[in-house]
């Protein structure tokens, strides 16, 4: 369902990403691991749209983001605007620091972009809130603003807006890193409960054992390149590389 192969971007002179290549299945997920400052969020932001990126493919859905074979020697040619608006929607990002709108109620964050954006009717973007907020385990907090919740609460909000607008490909970007301790489980145990539901998920996280527990492939980034992916096992517990197992030292 997600299709990077030879991804380079940069800023400036700084090459961010060198040469990022990696395939998703649907129904997968894949955790992203790496030292700060090696492009996680980077990458996350070009596959999103965020961001543009100066050379390499990208297939979501069968959709090329990227005009095949445009980008050889040249410089890159972006699919037509309708493509590229089909590939943003069947992806969603969720952030490090939840980014709800504050003047809005719960319900009104999950169904402000399905009503403008998807044109589903208001009806309907409100079953499909509740619904969700149910699986959050949010029922009862429909009506309270952002900034009444906890950050365990408001992250699973933002998990909520996100799947709202039905995506295929489920990005997230340390989801738990602005959280407390005692709420980072609660956030853990609903995206291992998207994972069983087989929700296509992209996950960059600093939290090793949820990373190894919850994937079904594992990469490791290291200075703007792919230093080892493979399966949870290889790369937590076989892989020989030096640089991988100096970075997982640091979390024994
Ligand atoms: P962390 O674990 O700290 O979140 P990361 O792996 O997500 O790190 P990125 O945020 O992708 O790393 O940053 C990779 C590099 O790109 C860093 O050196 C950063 O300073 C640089 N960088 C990121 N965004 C920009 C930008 N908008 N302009 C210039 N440099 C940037
Ligand atoms: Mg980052």
């Amino acid at each position: 369902i997600l299709e990077v192969k030879h991804l380079k971007k940069s800023f400036g002179d700084l090459h961010v990403l060198k040469d990022i290549s990696f395939d998703l299945n649907a129904g997968e997920v894949l955790s992203i691991i790496g030292p700060s400052g090696s492009g996680k969020s980077t990458l996350l932001r070009c596959l999103t749209q965020l961001e543009t990126f100066e050379a390499g493919e990208v297939r979501v859905d069968g959709k090329d983001m990227v005009v095949p074979g445009s980008c050889i020697g040249g410089k890159i040619k972006y699919a037509p605007a309708k493509t590229l608006r089909d590939i943003r929607l069947s992806t969603g990002l969720v952030f490090q620091n939840f980014n709800l709108f504050p003047h809005l109620t719960v319900l009104q964050n999950l169904t402000l972009a399905p009503i403008r954006v998807l044109h589903d009717s208001r009806e309907d973007a409100r079953a499909l809130a509740r619904f969700l907020l149910k699986q959050m385990g949010l029922e009862g907090k429909e009506k309270s603003y952002p900034c009444e919740l906890s950050g365990g609460q408001q992250q699973r909000v933002s998990i909520a807006r996100a799947l709202a607008l039905k995506p295929k490909i489920l990005f997230f970007d340390e989801p738990t890193s602005a959280l407390d301790p005692e709420l980072t489980g609660e956030v853990l145990k609903i995206i291992k409960k998207l994972a069983e539901d087989r929700m296509t998920m992209v996950i960059v996280t600093h939290e090793m054992a949820f990373a190894r527990d919850v994937a079904n492939k594992v990469m490791f980034m290291d200075q703007g390149v792919v230093v080892e992916q493979g399966t949870p096992d290889f790369v937590f517990n076989q892989s020989q590389n030096k640089r991988l197992s100096s970075f997982l030292e640091r979390f024994s």
